[in-house]
């Protein structure tokens, strides 16, 4: 059994803590993603699992092992950096073989690997070639084949999509995922690419500022995000977040009153007068009705309707985006719609908001409160 297990670790580079309190286990053969924005820590974690980088404090376990003070090539796990280096004078066949040539791996095995790697990654046909002769794509495929080959307990991948262009990173994405459920090695993957963590992940780990933020699967955490980093980090486009003050009656927002049935304000947690951000998908908010008029009174509102200025739209086919703009607000808020809207910059509109989709959390600490 290969669960790699971290135990309050701890990494301090003089003055600065990198990482601290990162405790979580990873069962055998699942597919982990540590995802945040940059310098949050994840490289430093995947470098002190690997045995790159040791921990000021706390214990890593691989299967039942303490890893502590075992040397990283002892450790039996293959990184796969962003930056891969193949070896130019090689072919691809003896570059994915020349880890097991190392190990003294007997002839005919290593050559069984290689065909069995090169297969998994539709690579059979470019066994003879060099890296020179590759595409990018290809040679970062190369490089997870040189790991796999080994046959590791553990897979550490960093960032190894991120030097592909859009398309090859789509296609190297969900043939990872496919390797992933063939060979199922535990696999902890480091990205600050929120799509790829919500579409490979068994469990994301979500971090900011050296600390975990949230651990869960993807779906549990976009849908009930711990606090206002996660639920605007997870997310294209993101969370929008509107800085509000409490009434009774409902939310005033730059002025417009967001009005709250009162079945809910009997639930809500809050006091009079208290300052939220309140936080709402994109995609739970909708158009109530074309504005007809350019100059009716902003200031009326029914139930859970804003009036907005159209400040920008970006038609994709399938959905339109559109960014909005609160009267005597430089706020700006993104609103995804069905294809084939037409609307221009400066209509104006009223948008619905679905009250069953908004979160509250708290102004000062960012802490989910609702
Ligand atoms: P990125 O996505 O930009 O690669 P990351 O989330 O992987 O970032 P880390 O590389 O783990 O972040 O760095 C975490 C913090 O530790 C950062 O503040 C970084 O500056 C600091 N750090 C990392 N390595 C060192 C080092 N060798 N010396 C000093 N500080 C370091």
């Amino acid at each position: 059994m290969t669960n790699v297990r971290l135990e309050d670790i701890k990494r301090r580079f003089n003055n600065v803590t990198a990482i601290e309190d990162i405790s979580f286990e990873i069962p055998d053969g699942e597919f982990w993603v540590l995802v945040g924005p940059s310098g949050c820590g994840k490289s430093t974690i995947l470098r002190t699992i690997a045995g790159l980088e040791t921990a000021t404090s706390g214990n890593l376990f691989i299967g039942d092992r303490l890893m502590n003070n075992i040397p990283a090539r002892q450790r039996d796990v293959a990184m796969v950096f962003q930056n891969y280096a193949l070896y130019p004078h090689m072919t691809v066949a003896q570059n994915i073989a020349f880890g097991l040539q190392m190990r003294k791996v007997d002839a005919k095995i290593i050559q069984e690997r290689v065909i069995n790697v090169a297969r998994s990654l539709s690579l059979e046909h470019l066994l003879d070639r060099k890296p020179k002769q590759l595409s990018g794509g290809q040679q970062q495929r190369v490089a997870l084949g040189r790991a796999i080959a080994r046959q590791p307990q553990v897979f550490l991948l960093d960032e190894p999509l991120s030097n592909l262009d859009a398309q090859l990173r789509d296609d190297t994405r969900a043939e990872l995922k496919q390797l992933h459920q063939n060979l199922a090695i535990t696999t902890i993957y480091v990205t600050h690419d929120q799509v790829e963590a919500m579409t490979l992940a068994d469990k994301i780990v979500v971090l900011n500022r050296g600390r975990i933020q949230q651990i869960g699967d993807p779906q549990s955490i976009y849908a009930l995000p711990a606090n206002q980093m996660v639920a605007s980090f997870l997310g294209n486009p993101p969370m929008n977040i509107l800085p509000a003050i409490y009434q009774y009656s409902g939310f005033n927002i730059s002025g417009q009153l967001l009005e709250i049935p009162p079945d809910l304000q009997a639930k809500l947690p809050l006091s009079q007068g208290q300052s939220v951000d309140l936080g709402i998908r994109p995609e739970h908010i909708h158009i109530h009705q074309p504005q007809p008029q350019a100059n009716q009174d902003d200031t009326v509102v029914n139930s859970s309707q804003l009036m907005v200025e159209v400040k920008v739209v970006e038609p994709l086919g399938r959905e339109t985006l559109i960014r909005v703009s609160l009267p005597d607000s430089s706020a700006l808020l993104n609103v995804q719609l069905g294809g084939g809207v037409r609307l221009r910059p400066g209509d104006r509109l009223t948008l619905q908001l679905d009250l069953n989709q908004l979160f509250i959390f708290d102004s000062t600490t960012g802490e989910r409160i609702w």
